[in-house]
């Protein structure tokens, strides 16, 4: 067995959307070809700006988005390929915690009933078990055996955040998707939950691919960071990597933005234009259109991997010694 948790290889993920006033369909192009390992017990960080296909990713991992085409790999089988059993398994295996904690509580039921439903439909465990895992999870999350008798409304966001990590915790999994845990949450709250969701990872050995646009909050983190843009990975590396020794040009815009934390006192790079749109993907490297460094290679051409280091990759004409 390898070292990786998980293998991505060449996934595409689209989906169709209704546009203009004769409600024409348009594919949008979430994810375009994206390959990542997650490396066991690792944390890994997907870092860009809202819309390059962060939580489609995350959606398609936990097969809540169809993949058009490519594979996944969880524990060295492939996820699409998997019978009735092997998915329930992998259900029991991987949990998915939201940005809006009210996405996985059910308004309408108390916090016992929340965190007992997924060991009913997933184990065998019998009542008492089940009381005594649920009472565990619960005070591992720092909230006490009382809050089991409320309903969501009754807590504030973080707390309602813990309660929706107990709930993905319950299973006892090997690897949680993390989709902007903390971005809902106050500032003071913020921390507390990251130090947490540290915490549970050494607890309970986990495995963490960890999505947020908040660069403070992923070096912090961070065992590696994705850099991703218009679906696809255009720099990976370990986090001192990417914060001290960044190499593709959108990923020194990003930095550029939170001096603080990379301690570089140069200009701020102001990238030209929005995102453009994944239904209509320029062609050549996708950043063309807003990079300051744009050749005429780039409009035309897919830049393909190129290696800086054992652990650092970019993706990035600049980088091409044929160049
Ligand atoms: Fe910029 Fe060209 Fe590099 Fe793309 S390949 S980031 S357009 S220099």
């Amino acid at each position: 067995m390898s070292d990786n948790l998980l293998e991505i290889k060449n996934l595409f993920v689209e989906y169709k959307s209704k546009k203009g006033f004769l409600g024409q369909t348009q594919a949008i192009h979430a994810v375009n070809n994206l390959s990542l390992d997650i490396k066991k017990g690792e944390i890994l960080a997907v870092a860009g700006e809202s819309g390059c296909g962060k939580s489609t990713l995350a959606k398609a991992i936990i097969l809540l988005e169809n993949a058009k085409s490519g594979e996944i790999k969880f524990q060295d089988e492939n996820i699409f390929t998997m019978n009735k059993s092997e998915l329930k398994n992998f259900r029991k295996k991987v949990q998915m915690i939201f940005q809006n904690p009210y996405s996985s509580l059910d308004p309408k039921m108390k916090i016992f009933d929340t965190l007992k439903e997924p060991l009913k439909i997933n184990t065998d465990f019998d009542e008492n078990e089940i009381e005594k895992i649920i009472y565990k999870t619960i005070e591992k999350t720092g909230l006490d055996r009382e809050c089991l008798k409320l309903y969501p409304h009754e807590f504030s966001g973080g707390q309602r955040q813990r309660i929706a990590i107990a709930r993905a915790l319950v299973l006892n999994p090997e690897f949680i998707l993390a989709d902007e845990p903390v971005s809902a949450l106050d500032v003071s709250i913020q921390a507390q939950i990251i130090n947490l969701l540290k915490e549970l990872k050494e607890d309970y050995n986990l495995t963490f691919l960890f999505i947020s646009h908040d660069m403070s909050v992923i070096k912090y983190l961070a065992d590696r960071v994705a850099i991703m843009y218009l679906g696809e990975i255009i720099e990976l590396g370990k986090t001192d990597e990417i914060f001290f020794a960044p190499e593709h040009p959108y990923t020194k815009a990003l930095l550029s933005s939170v001096p603080q934390i990379t301690g570089n006192t140069e200009e701020k790079i102001v990238l030209e234009g929005d995102l453009p749109s994944p239904a209509d993907l320029p062609a050549g490297c996708k950043f063309h259109t807003r990079c300051p460094y744009c050749m005429p290679v780039c409009r035309e051409k897919i830049p393909p991997q190129s290696r800086i280091t054992d652990s650092h990759f970019v993706k990035c004409f600049l980088h091409q010694s044929m160049l």
